[in-house]
């Protein structure tokens, strides 16, 4: 291993890096619909972010994505209000009742959400993103220039790909790669300016951060950790002990995510 690798002397040793710029893309708050999650607040997170160095983290609340916009968004809301410069906020829909959509768009954003999360379920019932009603989702996303989380477990792809073509305003991190389809998630990201590929998975594949820097997407590579469903510094380790350039991790683990987000200059 490099010896001037200092992430991953940070990974052995356990200490924070904080005076690197981490960014975490993909977090929540909040329990899930049928199962418990173990203290999903906004503390418990922060907790987690001192501990390994997390500068920032982008949330979307789980009760939201599960059909419940209305009461999830108020707990990120409170969040943002409560830890601004610790917390990024992904505003949900209720994507299933069209009259409300735009109503709850224009409400996130004035309550400093920065981002949209969507959840579909291309292995489940539930609308898929080629869905009319997800049009005036990412045309907003596409007019006010928002970056747009994206679930993806494989056929959600081709959903998104007319999406991608037609709103060159929003910028798309498709979440899970590894999960299926990891070619076509790479020719995403190669073919499209605006798509980017994001990390979290709960297994966690040998040689898969190799190879996406080994295929010249290293720009557009995103490290999210799904927290609170899983945890942040297990997450980390799959990029701090990469066998991969260290300015390829800096990339991955913060630079990416503050082009994506919107945060640089
Ligand atoms: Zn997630």
């Amino acid at each position: 291993m490099n010896a001037l690798d200092k992430f991953a002397a940070a990974g052995r040793s356990g200490a924070p890096l904080h005076d690197e710029v981490l960014i975490d893309a993909h977090g929540h708050f909040g329990h899930g619909p049928d199962f418990p999650l173990i203290r999903p607040t906004a503390e418990a997170l922060i907790a987690s972010m001192d501990r390994t160095g997390i500068r920032l983290t982008a949330v979307s609340a789980i009760p939201a994505i599960f059909g419940d916009a209305e009461h999830g968004n108020q707990i990120v809301s409170a969040a943002l209000r409560e830890h601004p410069d610790r917390i990024f906020g992904y505003n949900v829909v209720d994507v299933g009742y069209p009259d409300r959509i735009q109503r709850q768009l224009e409400r996130g954003l004035a309550q400093g959400f920065r981002g949209l999360k969507v959840w579909s379920y291309g292995a489940r019932s539930g609308l898929p993103y080629n869905h009319p009603n997800y049009d005036r989702v990412f045309a907003f996303a596409d007019e006010h220039r928002l970056p747009v989380l994206a679930h993806v477990f494989g056929p959600e792809l081709d959903e998104l790909e007319g999406h991608i073509r037609r709103r060159p305003g929003a910028r798309w991190l498709l979440a899970h790669i590894g999960s299926a389809d990891l070619e076509k998630y790479i020719r995403f990201a190669r073919e499209f300016p605006t798509a980017y590929v994001e990390l979290c998975l709960s297994v966690c594949q040998r040689g898969l951060v190799e190879h996406l820097v080994a295929a010249g997407i290293e720009d557009k590579v995103i490290w999210g950790s799904d927290a609170v469903f899983l945890n942040q510094a297990s997450q980390l380790g799959r990029v701090l002990f990469a066998q991969i350039p260290v300015e390829a991790k800096r990339k991955i683990l913060g630079l990416n995510a503050r082009k994506v987000l919107g945060l640089a200059g």
